[in-house]
């Protein structure tokens, strides 16, 4: 399968400063991918460079093929951008605003896609509402609709729900699964890691301007998360077995009865190992818990790790 979005070696830079640094991905088809990255880390840049707000940068993008530099009026139209702030003019109406959106791209402003948008996302009894009138979930949803009304096959989301409340915010998931399952590529940036963990098939980790690993959730886990194990027994546990686990297990003691496993991906030979060897030593079990880092602590691990690379202190 050919990618739909290609950026081979794609730099940015600001005068001096490199907001993006060498960066090479490809994005398949009806992908849901998700750039995780702290403040400043390029994400924005990022994306203007693939959807022309960015130009002057190096390297290659293709968007189904098309090059953005070379073929820019076909790429335009294949990708929508959503971006971090309120975008339009407040004195139209829902339906007025979409219309002159269409309008940049030849989409006639009675053109049915406008009102099956206005269904789908739940503002069809919104269309003649001037959009100062929205509430700030209707005003998003707008936004999204704003983005899709020439059909692009590329969807950019920047940030769709920085400072959105819970509600609003997996209301707004609700919708961007809804245009995954439609068949449209999403590539959405974030701070939050459970917006990351939730929506994306694969995430990838920018920082300062660039791209760390690339991986599914479930791939990032088993690679850098940590999963610990601690085992209380009713007795000191004797020196003899501390020293038997030394070389095969990573246990350290919490306490004289109280032994901690850290295990990596699978762990299952060196969890069953450390029970195992407990009660061979005669020893009962009075409490057995197991805790998994979560996908947020594997990504501050990474940055921490590409930031210790960078600046050569680790
Ligand atoms: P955030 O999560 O805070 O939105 P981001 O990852 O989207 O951040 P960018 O907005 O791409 O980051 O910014 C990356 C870096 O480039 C920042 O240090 C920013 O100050 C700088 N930068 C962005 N736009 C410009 C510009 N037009 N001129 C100079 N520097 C810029």
């Amino acid at each position: 399968m050919s990618a739909l979005l290609e950026l081979q070696n794609v730099h940015k830079r600001y005068g001096d400063f490199v907001a993006v640094d060498d960066v090479s991905v490809s994005i398949e088809p009806g992908e849901i991918f998700a750039l995780l990255g702290p403040n400043g880390a390029g994400k924005t840049t990022l994306i203007g460079c693939i959807t022309g707000l960015n130009t002057g940068f190096g390297g290659r993008i293709r968007v189904a093929g098309y090059d953005v530099a070379r073929d820019y009026r076909i790429t335009r139209r294949l990708v929508g951008l959503v971006p971090q702030e309120l975008n339009y003019d407040a004195f139209f109406t829902v339906r007025e605003l979409l219309a002159i959106q269409a309008g940049y791209f030849g989409v006639r402003p009675d053109d049915p896609r406008i009102d099956a948008l206005l269904e789908s996302f739940a503002l069809a009894d919104k269309a003649d509402a001037n959009t100062r009138w929205l509430s700030g979930g209707m005003k998003r949803r707008l936004m999204i609709c704003k983005a899709l009304v020439h059909d692009p096959v590329l969807l950019f989301l920047d940030e769709p729900t920085a400072g959105v409340d819970v509600e609003l915010r997996e209301e707004l998931w609700e919708y961007v699964e809804r245009l995954r399952d439609r068949g449209t590529t999403i590539v959405l940036t974030t701070h939050y890691i459970e917006e990351a963990e939730q929506l994306a098939d694969r995430i990838g980790i920018l920082n300062r301007g660039q791209l760390g690993r690339v991986a599914s959730r479930d791939e990032l886990m088993r690679e850098f998360g940590d999963a610990t194990l601690e085992v209380e027994v009713d007795a000191p546990i004797p020196a003899s077995l501390i020293s038997q686990w030394r070389g095969s297990l990573d246990v350290e003691l919490v306490d004289p009865t109280t032994a901690r496993l850290r295990y990596g991906a699978g762990g299952k030979d060196e969890t069953h190992a450390l029970i195992a060897s407990l009660i061979s030593a005669g020893l009962q079990l009075q409490r057995v818990d197991s805790k998994r880092s979560s996908l947020e602590e594997v990504f501050r691990t990474l940055v921490r790790r590409q930031r210790g690379g960078l600046d050569g202190d680790e």
